[in-house]
């Protein structure tokens, strides 16, 4: 799961000449083929495009406070805001114009199987202890690009937290999983658009408070009924599948968070 792929050699070399002292420092940007998505072309404003969808799922984390990324590959004023933070976030030049320093990040983030390399499928796709993503309402196929939209916005949420793991204690369930689980009917859960998580490092305050900047417009934790041991985290303002408003509904009342 966790296959690291040299995605950018970088040469370094000093030469000394006598007499003066000359320090060179090369660093040859190769394009390398990623083994989930590739980029070809810069993207900012007003550009559109595939490219620009496969965009919008990787920094949908970096959403506004309270806001998401509209994953419908057109590269407007939020999809640009959100390049901005993922690129102030790991330390790049924040242009909102996603190039090659931003896609080398991308590609360094990124497993080939397309997860973000500190979440997997199998961590996703735990439910009742089975695997495979079907006996849910959705296609198989569905599900599991759910579950990777909903991955790329806990790497987000991994990060601003400090760069400390995140453990995903229940993602998707069946139908019979979840109501094995006592699950609502119509939960999240099912559509893998959501993650229960726990944080070894950071409390589960911190947790659902950040939650808020990282593109989930489903919050429930410590104070809600049943979600006094961990975060529930989902993107049921995005999910035209569920019998639910696409609204943002948080409720951690004992962290503030409503
Ligand atoms: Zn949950």
């Amino acid at each position: 799961m966790r296959v690291n792929t040299l995605k950018r050699v970088a040469v370094a070399f000093a030469l000394a000449l006598p007499g003066a002292a000359i320090a060179t420092v090369v660093a040859a940007p190769a394009a390398h083929a990623d083994g989930c998505y590739t980029w070809n072309r810069d993207l900012y404003q007003g550009r559109s495009g595939e490219d620009v969808r496969q965009l919008q799922i990787r920094v949908a984390g970096w959403a506004a406070y309270r806001d998401i990324v509209q994953v419908d590959g057109i590269y407007g004023p939020e999809t640009a805001a959100a390049v901005r933070r993922f690129q102030s976030a790991y330390g790049l030049r924040a242009d909102g114009i996603a190039g090659p320093q931003t896609f080398a990040k991308i590609y360094d983030l990124q497993d080939n199987d397309c997860t973000p390399k500190h979440f997997s499928y199998t961590e996703l796709d735990n439910g009742c202890g089975k695997g495979g993503w079907s006996g849910g309402p959705l296609s198989s196929t569905a599900t599991r690009e759910n579950a990777v939209r909903t991955m790329w916005k806990l790497e987000a949420l991994r990060r601003s937290l400090g760069d400390t793991p995140l453990y995903v204690n229940s993602a998707f369930r069946s139908i019979a999983c979840n109501q094995q689980v006592g699950g609502a009917s119509d939960s999240q859960h099912l559509y893998g658009t959501a993650a229960d998580v726990v944080s070894r490092s950071r409390s589960l305050c911190q947790v659902a408070k950040s939650a808020r900047s990282h593109g989930f417009s489903g919050i429930f934790g410590p104070g809600y009924p049943g979600h006094s041991d961990h975060v529930h985290v989902d993107s049921r303002r995005e999910n035209n599948r569920d019998r639910s408003s696409n609204t943002t509904t948080w409720s951690a009342p004992n962290c503030g968070v409503s």
